[in-house]
């Protein structure tokens, strides 16, 4: 399947990674967290530590004055899902410092990513860059994290699934970006990691470490490979991602990634009438509950966002995906709902 251009994060699975961090990285050090996670590990640091950032926005004014009066340090610890390591990928940037990474949880490809996704005017933008020394996935940290926060990071690998069928879809309409021209070979290495995802749904449901590595070693590679094909991501999100933007701006709610993700890729590859059934039952098999109610939301407005989807691609000017060519009918959401209450229960 072609040779792989670019490179990934140097990355190390093991235990007690955590502890290990006082011992090497640049004295005095900086923990990049979040409030609730600090407490369970403030007990691994030592006197060198500079100080702890507890993360509250990811806005970029925001963090653009934080980075400014940061304690004295001469590295950057990021522990936490997502914010923390995007927050502390921020700092490294600003700062120019060494950065060291620690995801506490399975949620996204942000640890393997090279820029941190932040908010600005409401909208979401990547400003910086940041390569870590290294990436530490720690077994036992990754299992003690909400079984959710863990599963739910399936999604951003499954939805390849529907990714790939809106890229090739927008290539025959002739409607593809003139920057990012479908690409076989592309589709074949996100390929073989949505195959290794989705061969392993029993052991990443129940965290065993097979389970660990093969999900981190595909956000791995998802998380470079924006960077490694041209800053472009049409092989990883498509309509999948369009819904749950959608979703966030008709509830003017925030969700758990991955969740929302599993949601829009259900209801996309009922678009695209693209393996439907497969696609929901290994969200089932992996216990990723997506019924609305356990996002905090009621069926009315996932269907609302179903019904506003069109439009809102054009509004927000995402790229062209089945959104665009076919119409949410009435039977399609009533077809959505009996299914998913089917598989999930009332
Ligand atoms: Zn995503």
């Amino acid at each position: 399947m072609g040779h792989t251009t670019g490179s990934e994060f140097t990355t190390v699975f093991g235990r007690g990674l955590i502890g290990e961090l006082p011992s090497f990285v640049h004295r005095p050090y900086l923990v990049v967290t979040m409030d609730d996670l600090w407490p369970k590990f403030e007990h691994h640091f030592d006197s060198h530590l500079a100080g702890v950032h507890r993360v509250t926005t990811i806005g970029l004014d925001e963090l653009t004055a934080a980075a400014q009066s940061l304690p004295e340090c001469s590295s950057i610890i990021g522990l936490g899902g997502g914010q923390a390591i995007d927050v502390a990928k921020f700092f490294a940037w600003s700062r120019r410092l060494p950065l060291f990474q620690v995801p506490t949880a399975m949620t996204t490809n942000a640890p393997f990513g090279h820029r941190p996704l932040l908010r600005s005017e409401g909208k979401a933008v990547a400003i910086g860059w940041a390569v870590p020394e290294g990436v530490y996935v720690d077994f036992d940290v990754i299992r003690a994290a909400p079984p959710l926060l863990n599963r739910s990071g399936v999604c951003d690998v499954l939805c390849y699934h529907t990714a790939h069928f809106d890229w090739k879809l927008a290539h025959d309409l002739g409607k593809e970006e003139r920057r990012w021209p479908y690409d076989e070979r592309l589709v074949g290495e996100a390929r073989l990691r949505f195959d290794a995802v989705f061969g392993s749904l029993d052991d990443i449901k129940a965290v065993t470490d097979d389970g660990i590595r093969t999900l981190m070693t595909a956000h791995r590679w998802g998380g470079a490979a924006f960077h490694n094909a041209g800053w472009n991501a049409r092989h990883m999100d498509g309509v999948d991602h369009c819904y749950l933007y959608c979703l966030e701006y008709v509830t003017g709610k925030q969700f758990i990634h991955g969740q929302g993700v599993g949601l829009g890729l259900y209801i996309g590859s009922e678009l695209q009438q693209n393996e439907p059934e497969k696609m929901l039952g290994a969200l089932v098999r992996v216990g990723v509950d997506i019924r609305p109610e356990s996002m905090g939301i009621t069926w009315d407005d996932a269907a609302t966002a179903m019904r506003r989807l069109a439009w809102y691609v054009r509004y927000a000017g995402l790229w062209y995906t089945v959104a665009d060519t076919t119409p949410v009918t009435d039977e399609l959401i009533e077809r959505v709902r009996t299914r998913i209450y089917d598989a999930f229960g009332e």
